[in-house]
């Protein structure tokens, strides 16, 4: 099956019309299998639990999407005993063998992008761009964690030779994997995030353990079945369902795990990493956990540009993105200027069900995210000012799901604790203020480091550059302020609170972070 165009990052901003078509008979056809049953992939073999959970659309909460198991610590047992058996195989499988099964795993997810497009739509509530973006930005972490194993041949360095009288020495530094790797992914983006990690770590040569979100189960069901016809040996990756603090807790608890690679909330991370701390050695954690991301608008921005990429930051993925940006922070010259451009923009976004082409917003991912936007806006409308949104939608068929207007809040005192909690929500907190160096100050006050973006002149952008604590930054960009990182672009991590390993995902330095060193000296 060929594809007329490849869907890429250009593609997403301005999809051909072939894209529709292709997404909308994907989407047909998925709608054709709402309601089945889906097993876990465990030692090469589907294996099915007696307890199970629905997968719930929070487009219709009517619709349950898939039956899926409910793993817990047998569960755990079983998928880490397996990826222990297949560990010797797989890491002594020469990484060039390695790296074509895992490119042959990334075609067939691109040859399959419409259905992963079409079950993220339904099961996320992701627009179908942002949908298919998921899909494809995941196929292209698996080829760049390739690709860099490929340009460095295997991270099989010569070092020099010691200066030993009456002997000569060889030293070799090798880059070995780890052994049983978990990959713990969160619903937003539960293809790339679960995918992209898990592509990392088996190219390095381990074998791994994949726990999407109980959000997304269908999504890395997809994922996995592309990993398992590309033909990878039976317990070199296994992918299981279940609760976080159930089958979850027995995934980082269990001894035989070298290395965990976690995305999700700055809370539930830090547990995890103090829970796996208490293993009986210092085992690597990789921890992508939240972000606060500020935006900087001065007076010198073009503020078109500013507003476009404000509000596709701010709402892209009703703010469920870590990279969201969630504080603007704008120059007194053009506050009012700008504050109406934004709440213009905000008030022309399309609202509903994310599978119809006319639809920029989805709804939020559960019930727990629904009640939290409520609480979110009564507390802002009494300390700060709602200029757009702060109420749940429920007009007709949005009533039966989980939609909240995009929010706009402005007045909100600096002191107030949601200028520096995450909300994971479409509501972004505007602030004026006189300078830049105030706007910079502000943005470093969080305990969080991921994004952050300007708008502004030449020297602006320098200063931003050089003082701004984050690990991905924006200058001038319309396709988001904040958000929309592509792997060999814009590798993605954070600073600070935000993430634990300083080596941002899809960039130079991040398949080396599933491999240990081993230094071989020989004396001749
Ligand atoms: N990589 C995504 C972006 O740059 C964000 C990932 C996330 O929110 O977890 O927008």
């Amino acid at each position: 099956e060929s594809s007329a165009f490849k869907l890429t990052y250009a593609t997403m901003f301005n999809p051909p019309e072939e894209l529709h078509t292709r997404f909308e008979e994907a989407l047909k056809d998925k709608k054709n299998h709402l309601g089945e049953e889906h097993a876990m992939f465990i030692d090469g073999k589907d294996v099915k639990t007696d307890e199970k959970f629905n997968d719930i659309s929070p487009v219709d909460t009517d619709v349950v999407l898939g039956v899926f198991q409910k793993g817990g610590s047998e569960t755990a047992n079983q998928a880490i005993a397996a990826a222990k058996k297949a560990f010797p195989g797989w890491s002594h499988t020469p990484w060039e063998k390695r790296i074509e099964l895992l490119r042959k795993a990334a075609s067939l997810m691109d040859e399959r992008i419409y259905e992963f497009g079409a079950v993220m739509a339904m099961e996320v509530g992701k627009n179908r761009t942002e949908a298919l973006g998921d899909a494809a930005e995941t196929a292209d972490l698996i080829r760049y964690a390739c690709d860099q194993v490929e340009a460095h041949k295997g991270f099989v360095y010569e070092m020099g030779h010691d200066p030993l009288v009456g002997y000569k020495a060889d030293n070799i530094s090798v880059l070995r994997p780890y052994g049983v790797w978990l990959v713990i992914s969160p619903f937003n983006f539960p293809c790339a995030l679960t995918g992209g990690p898990a592509g990392a770590a088996l190219a390095a040569g381990n074998t791994i353990v994949m726990k999407p979100a109980s959000d997304t189960p269908w999504t890395a069901r997809l994922l996995a079945e592309c990993f398992r016809d590309a033909g990878l040996p039976a317990g070199v990756f296994n992918y299981v369902t279940g609760g976080g603090s159930t089958l979850g807790q027995a995934l980082i608890e269990h001894p035989d795990v070298a290395g965990v690679t976690f995305t999700g909330s700055y809370d539930v991370g830090m547990k995890l990493y103090r829970d796996f701390a208490a293993g009986q050695w210092v085992r690597p954690a990789i921890l992508e956990l939240g972000g606060k991301n500020p935006v900087i608008v001065t007076r010198h921005a073009d503020l078109e540009t500013a507003t476009v990429g404000i509000i596709r930051s701010a709402f892209g993925l009703q703010g469920q993105k870590c990279s969201a940006g969630s504080r603007i922070y704008i120059e007194e010259q053009i506050y009012d200027a700008l504050v109406a451009r934004l709440v213009d923009a905000t008030n022309k976004l399309t609202i509903g069900d994310p599978t119809d082409r006319k639809i920029t917003l989805g709804p939020v991912i559960n019930k727990k995210s629904y009640n939290d936007f409520q609480n979110f806006v009564d507390d802002l409308r009494h300390s700060g000012k709602i200029l757009t949104g702060g109420k749940i939608l429920t007009d007709g068929a949005l009533a039966k799901g989980y939609f909240c207007a995009p929010t706009l809040v402005e007045n909100l005192p600096y002191t107030h604790k949601l200028w520096k909690h995450e909300m994971f929500l479409p509501i972004s907190t505007i602030g004026k203020v006189k300078n830049l160096d105030e706007a910079i100050q502000h943005a470093n006050n969080v305990s969080y480091g991921l994004t952050a973006g300007i708008y502004g002149n030449d020297d602006e952008i320098a200063t931003f550059f050089d003082r701004i604590e984050a690990g991905v930054n924006y200058a001038n960009r319309p396709q988001g302020a904040t958000t929309g990182a592509w792997p060999g672009f814009q590798p993605f991590g954070g600073w600070k609170g935000s993430g634990s390993s300083g080596k941002n995902a899809g960039g130079l330095y991040y398949v080396q972070l599933y491999m240990h060193e081993q230094i071989r000296t020989r004396i001749r």
